[in-house]
Order: structure tokens, then sequence, then C-alpha cells
């Protein structure tokens, strides 16, 4: 199984039935209430084509009917939507401190929101717990009797572009672990598909493929925790998650910002996250590292040697996003993670640095549009969701 959404090989028979039910339900899930003859026109299959493939979606529960739309002369259509009713998508995110667990719909809704405040410890226990908590909460009645299309597991490290293989994790010391088999030897049971990825990327994926409305041409996710790392994702209606040979690929954390300067836990000097992670600004404030972060700057804010901390982390965080403006040049980025909760004096310096620097090269009035998302919990865990629905929509 891989973790990446690369195409099969092509001239498969299968393989475009699988094409031209994923490019329906990618239609349905983009423009909510389109007509089967919305979708004929906009996809080019045949009429034909579209209404066997929206039957054999209506039979399976991925779609529902709702009113007819009217259409200038021709016959009115009935609107199509996809039907939160009938599946459940699990996503799992382990983070550095936590683990957090969604159960959601096909549209994104949280059906389930679990979380769990043990921090990971060995890959052995805490797939363990994960599994226990998974088989306890498919049996509750927000879930029952709904078909389980499987579930994504996301790490807080570079995952390998080919195997289910968490690199490396350095905030937890994890290398090289096949997580989702040490998942299925934990005793986890539950069907459908298995996925493994980088926490950025899912969250990435999951902002990009829940998007209400038309998604934008590209988004980078940035997620700014206890490390700091980012996913980019783009396409149209086959969203792709660029991964790099090695899984590395938006490890912004570990681009190095000031060389010779402060050792990271990577074992480099002057990484980023030397400047701006939750371990990094603990360490500069001189907190334990599993102080709440939140609640003691929120008691020292007034703190001219805070302010200096997070305004320095927070311009740290500019120079990021404005490096990934001029390396992946994104239509649109997402600031997530436990540092946004530390709210504008540590976004408003990353935002004034982005605004004032982005349009430096083209000498445009272009603005990227930027969303932050305040309490992101639950991000990764349902991007870790959307996943799964994406790869399952191939196997329908
Ligand atoms: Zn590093």
């Amino acid at each position: 199984m891989v973790s990446a959404f690369s195409p099969q090989s092509a001239g498969d028979l299968n393989f475009l039935k699988t094409l031209n039910r994923s490019a329906v339900i990618s239609h349905v899930r983009r423009y909510p209430g389109a007509t089967r003859a919305d979708i004929a026109s906009r996809t080019q299959l045949t009429k034909a084509t579209v209404g066997s493939v929206v039957q054999g979606l209506l039979d399976q529960g991925w779609l529902c009917e709702g009113e007819l739309q009217p259409r200038g002369e021709g016959r009115p259509g009935r609107a199509l939507y996809l039907d939160d009713t009938h599946h459940v998508l699990w996503g799992a995110d382990i983070g550095v401190k936590s683990l957090r667990l969604v159960a959601c719909s096909l549209t994104g809704q949280h059906l389930i929101e679990h979380h769990d405040a043990e921090a990971p410890t060995t890959p052995e226990a805490t797939m363990k717990r994960l599994a226990e908590l998974l088989n306890q909460l498919q049996q509750r009645p927000e879930v029952a009797g709904r078909e389980i299309l499987g579930l994504g597991v996301t790490a807080p490290g570079p995952v390998s572009p080919l195997i289910p293989v968490l690199r490396l994790a350095p905030n937890i010391r994890w290398s090289d672990v096949a997580l989702l088999d040490v998942l299925d030897e934990a005793g986890l049971t539950m069907p459908g598909v298995r996925l493994l990825d980088n926490e950025a990327n899912a969250a990435a994926f999951g902002e990009f493929y829940f998007h209400a409305g038309t998604p934008p041409e590209s988004l980078v996710y940035i997620s700014a925790g206890t490390g700091i790392g980012s996913g980019l994702v783009t396409g149209d209606e086959y969203p792709l998650v660029p991964r790099g040979v090695q899984g590395l690929l938006g490890e912004i954390g570990h681009t190095v910002l000031q060389p010779g300067g402060l050792y990271c836990h990577c074992g480099n000097r002057g990484c980023a996250e030397t400047l701006v992670s939750g371990w990094a600004i603990r360490a500069a404030l001189g907190l334990d590292e599993n102080a709440d972060l939140e609640k003691e700057v929120g008691l020292k804010s007034h703190e001219p040697g805070v302010q200096h901390v997070l305004a320095r982390a927070g311009e740290a965080l500019g120079v990021l996003m404005l490096n990934l403006h001029h390396t992946l040049n994104p239509a649109t980025m997402v600031l997530g993670g436990s540092l946004l909760r530390l709210g504008e004096a540590l976004t408003q310096p990353a935002l004034a640095y982005f605004e004032a620097h982005q349009n430096d090269l083209l000498r445009e009035s272009q603005h990227i549009p930027i969303k932050l998302i305040e309490d992101s919990t639950y991000t990764a865990a349902r991007g870790a969701a959307a996943q799964v629905m994406a790869k399952a929509v191939l196997d329908v």
C-alpha cells in the first residue's frame, strides 16, 4: 500500500471506470447540488456514462439526490450531493504531546472527536493505545451501522513516499517505524484502506479536499506546533501531495535560517525550529519542555522578555512563509498548529513580515490569502480522513 495518490497504470477498463467514478464524486464534492447534465458538460463524460456512474454511486450510498434544479429551457435535473449518512472515514493524528482522533462523514463533518492527552512513548505502546481507542470508538452510536472506508494516520515527521514508514520524528525520537504494521500487530480491527502520512501533508490535503466551494489552485499548510513543518497540495479533480524523493518536501523546520546558530533536535545548527517551535520558545523562556505554553505565555504576556521571544519567533515564521512563497508559490496559505494559540504576539510579526515582502520580486500588488486556524486540534486527523476518502474513491 502506498501513501501517495499516484495514478495506476492506464489502459485498463476498470481503471477507466474508477476514473469516471472519481471524476463524478470529485465534481459533486466541489459543486454540491450539481445535476447529471452539469457533470456531463463540465467533465466531458457522456450523459449516458454520467447517468450510469451516478446510479451506481446512489446505490452504494456515496451520493444522494436533492431538489429539482431548473435548467433554462431544458428539463430540470435532480441536484446531487455527497451522502453524509452511510460512510465513515477515520483519521488519527499522533502528535508530539497527544493523540487526536476523528470520525468524519463524506463532507468532512465530524461525527466523533477524541483527544487523548497522553504523550506518545514507544511506537508499540502508542499504537496499542490507538488500536484500543479505535476498537472502542467504532462501537459508538454516532458511527454504528456506517460502512467504514478506512483509517488515515499522521505522524510528526517525514514519511517515506513509497512505503508507509515514518522515517524520523525527532521530537518524539522515533525513526524508521512501519507504523501501520505496528498498529495491526497491536490488534486493530477495522476494515478499509490504511494510510500513513506526515501530519502537515495530511492537514494540507484536508484543507484542500474539504474546502467549501472551489478549492484554490494550490495550498500550503504550515503546521507550527512543538515542531514546524508544511505540506503542499496542488491539482484539480485529483489533488496531489508532492513528497520529494525521500519524503522531505515541506520540512521547513529544518531549513537553516542561522548557520552556526543554536543546536536543533535534528543535530544540525540554526534550523528554523531553533527560532520558531514550541520547544525552542519553551527553552527561550526557561520553561520545562512539558510546560503549558499557552498558559505560561498568558501569565507573562506583559513582560518585555516574553514579547521579544514571541516577536522573534513570529518574524522567523514570516521568513518561512516568504521562503515558501518564493519556492512553491501557493495560491493560498493556511497556518495552524498549537503555536497559533499564542495569538497576535506571534502571528502579527509573521503576517507583517510576509505582507511587507511578498511583492518585492514582482513589484505587484497581489496578496496571497492567508487563513489562520486558531484551534487546529483535529485539522491533521481530519486531513487523514480526507485522504482515506480520496483513496477509497479509487477502490469503490
Ligand atoms: Zn533541525
